[in-house]
């Protein structure tokens, strides 16, 4: 998709310029951010509920069947994510945030990616595949490729027990100081960008409704419909996010 077609599309200059007027802009991102850096999203045509069952990420299930889960989780996270950097959407996303047009970012992303772009000013709402959490002492420790042992699909610790990534499974709450973070940013954010998320996820969905109820702008980036299009979206860019996050880059309006 050339640049030509973008800048044919007047609802991409509309976006720009609400972001360049924002206040206050918040990002609140879901798979389909990291698409494009090769992590599928979950749902969707190549989405990873095709190849697997979404039980291996339930907690029930992890503690009951630990080397299923593993492998599913070793397969989907660990190794794509070693394998994939952040994209040029990230990377906009990230010198936002040192310009100070960008004050946050909420992601539902589990795959460090925003913080490898750069971005610091985040709250990651399912936590992250950065740590590893002992099941038997609650300790966190940095994950490490050498943890994978080649004879047992289950990483276990030094202490006796196995380790569980640090991110929400499916019955698991959300971290308190990321769910905290994020109420308080939605309440003040002026212009919301959403980017890449069905909206099918509780309670995380619920942010941007939250955002357009108090009076925010929602602008969203994502190539099909979402729970979000025809109700409380006002700018959708059906674009894919690494696509047209660096044109309308181009497109700001701020003095600096
Ligand atoms: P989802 O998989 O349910 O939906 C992804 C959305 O992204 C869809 O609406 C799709 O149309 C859109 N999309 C696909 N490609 C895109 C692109 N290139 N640019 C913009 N949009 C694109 O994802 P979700 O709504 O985030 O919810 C699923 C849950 O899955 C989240 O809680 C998240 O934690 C988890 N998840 C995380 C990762 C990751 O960390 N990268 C990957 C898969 C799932």
């Amino acid at each position: 998709m050339s640049d030509l077609i973008h800048t044919a599309d007047e609802t991409v200059q509309k976006a720009a310029d609400a972001i360049s007027a924002a206040h206050h802009l918040v990002a609140f991102t879901g798979a389909g951010m990291s698409a494009e850096s090769g992590i599928p999203t979950f749902r969707g045509e190549s989405g990873i509920w095709n190849e697997y069952d979404p039980l291996v990420l339930d907690i029930g299930f992890f503690k009951q069947n630990p080397a299923e889960s593993w492998r599913a989780i070793r397969d989907i996270f660990y190794k794509k994510a070693a394998e994939n950097p952040p994209n040029a959407g990230h990377l906009i996303l990230a010198d936002w945030e040192k310009r100070g047009v960008l004050k946050h970012i909420i992601t539902q992303n589990i795959d460090d990616l925003h913080y490898q772009a750069g971005n610091r000013s985040v709250s990651e709402y399912h936590g992250n595949i950065r740590n590893l959490v002992c099941m038997k002492t609650g300790k966190l420790v940095p994950f490490d490729p050498s943890v994978f042992q080649d004879d047992d699909p289950v990483p276990r610790s030094p202490w006796g027990g196995i380790y569980k990534p640090d991110f929400v499974f499916f019955g698991e709450g959300i971290p308190a100081d990321a769910a905290r973070r994020s109420a308080q940013e939605t309440s003040q954010c002026d212009v919301m960008l959403v980017i890449g998320s069905t909206g099918a996820v509780y309670p995380a969905a619920q942010l941007p409704q939250l955002a357009a109820s108090n009076g925010a702008t929602i602008i969203e980036i994502n190539p099909n419909s979402s729970a979000y299009t025809n109700t409380i979206t006002d700018i959708h860019l059906q674009y894919k996010a690494a696509e047209i996050l660096p044109l309308i880059n181009k497109l700001l309006r701020i003095q600096e």
